[in-house]
C-alpha cells in the first residue's frame, strides 16, 4: 500500500530529486570557490545499489512519479546510466530527467536516452565564451552546447536550459540567451539566485530580480502568460510574440511557489532534505547500512517530510543559510 510524503499544509511530494554526487567539473563564481570544496568521502556517499533501493521504495511506497538526478554534476558518476536504466525498470510512466552542466553530455546522450531518460535540464548562464570563462572559470562553452545539441538529436526533449542573471556579469544577455534558446528549440527559463552558494556570499540587492528580468525581456520580446495551469511547477511559463515559444521564471525569492511544492530531495550521502532551504535531514544511508528494513526506511522518510516548514523563510529574519552549499543539494 502506498503511503504519501506528506506535510503539515497539506502538500504531497511526489517529485524526488536525487543528488548523485556533490562533485563538480565547473567552478561556478556563484556556486563555490576556484579551488573547489571538501568533497563528501567516497564511503559515505551512497552506492548504485543503494540510490536504486532508496529509489525503489520511494516510487513502490511513497508515491514518487517524477525523478531528476542531480549533482554536483550526475553526469560524472560513473553508473549514471545503469541508475537510469534501472529506475527505468521500475515504471514505464516514471518522468526520469537530469540537471547536467552538459560536459560530457556529447558522448553520454545517446546512452542516457536508450536507458530511458526523458529529458535534461541544463544549467547555462551565457553563450558567450569570455564571460563563460569568467562565471565557471572553465574554457568549456563549446563542449556544452554540442551537449545541448547532442541531447536534442537523441530525443532527451524538450531541453530545458536554466540561466541565472548575475548584476554586472551577464544581466545584459537576457535577450540574447532567450533568442539562442528559441533559435535551438530548447525551454530557457531564468532563475533568480538563491542564498545557497558556498561562500555564503549571497546579496538579495545583488540578486537580479524577475521584475528585472521581464524589463529587460520587454525590450525585444512581448510576452504574454502561458495558458497551461502552472500546477507544482517552479517556472511561471510566458508565450514569447504569442508564441509557441515560451520563457520561464524562477522567481524562488521575490514570488516564491512553497504553496504547492511537491518536492522532496535525497542527498548523495543519503539524508532527506524536505526543503531546498531545510536546516534539518533525515539520515536514512545509516539505517539502511546498519540493516533497516524497506518498512522502517519508509517509516524515517514520511517522518522526515511530516516537518517540511510552510515556506523558505528568506525574508524571515530569523532566515538562516542552510549550512550544505547548492552544489551538495542538487537542482
Ligand atoms: S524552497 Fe522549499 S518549500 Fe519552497 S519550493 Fe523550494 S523546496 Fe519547496
Amino acid at each position: 500500500m502506498q503511503r504519501p510524503l506528506a506535510d503539515a499544509y497539506g502538500r504531497v511530494a511526489t517529485d524526488l530529486r536525487v543528488s548523485l554526487t556533490d562533485r563538480c567539473n565547473l567552478r561556478c563564481s556563484y556556486c563555490m570557490p576556484a579551488e573547489g570544496l571538501d568533497w563528501l568521502p567516497l564511503p559515505e556517499v551512497l552506492t548504485d545499489d543503494e540510490v536504486v533501493r532508496l529509489i525503489t521504495i520511494g516510487v513502490e511506497r511513497l508515491g514518487i512519479r517524477r525523478i531528476r538526478f542531480t549533482g554536483g554534476e550526475p553526469l560524472i558518476r560513473r553508473g549514471l546510466v545503469d541508475i537510469v536504466r534501472r529506475t527505468r525498470a521500475l515504471d514505464d510512466d516514471l518522468e526520469l530527467s537530469v540537471t547536467t552542466n552538459g560536459l560530457g553530455l556529447e558522448r553520454l546522450a545517446p546512452s542516457l536516452a536508450a536507458a530511458g531518460l526523458d529529458r535534461v535540464n541544463l544549467s547555462l548562464d551565457t553563450v558567450d565564451p569570455g564571460r563563460f570563462r569568467t562565471i565557471t572559470r572553465r574554457d568549456r562553452l563549446d563542449d556544452v552546447l554540442r551537449g545541448a545539441k547532442a541531447a536534442h538529436e537523441a530525443g532527451l526533449t524538450p531541453v530545458k536550459v536554466n540561466a541565472v542573471l548575475l548584476r554586472g556579469v551577464n544581466d545584459d544577455e537576457a535577450c540574447d540567451l532567450l533568442a539562442w534558446a528559441i533559435a535551438h528549440e530548447y525551454e530557457l527559463r531564468f532563475i533568480e539566485q538563491m542564498p545557497l552558494d558556498a561562500q555564503h556570499d549571497w546579496h538579495r540587492d545583488q540578486m537580479v530580480t524577475a521584475e528585472e528580468i521581464f524589463e529587460r525581456l520587454d525590450q525585444e520580446f512581448t510576452l504574454t502568460p502561458a495558458r497551461e495551469p502552472r500546477g507544482s511547477a517552479p517556472a511561471e511559463l510566458f508565450l514569447v510574440d504569442g508564441g509557441p515559444a515560451t520563457v520561464g521564471v524562477i522567481a524562488s525569492v521575490t514570488r516564491p511557489f512553497c504553496g504547492d511544492c511537491d518536492r522532496v530531495r535525497l542527498t548523495a550521502d543519503g539524508q532527506v532534505r524536505n526543503c531546498l532551504f531545510a536546516r534539518e535531514e533525515s539520515d536514512l544511508r545509516s539505517a539502511m547500512r546498519a540493516g533497516a528494513s524497506d518498512d522502517d526506511l519508509a517509516d524515517r522518510w514520511v517522518t522526515a517530510m511530516a516537518s517540511k516548514r510552510p515556506g523558505h523563510g528568506i525574508d524571515d529574519p530569523s532566515f538562516l543559510q542552510p549550512d550544505r552549499p547548492m552544489s551538495a543539494i542538487g537542482g
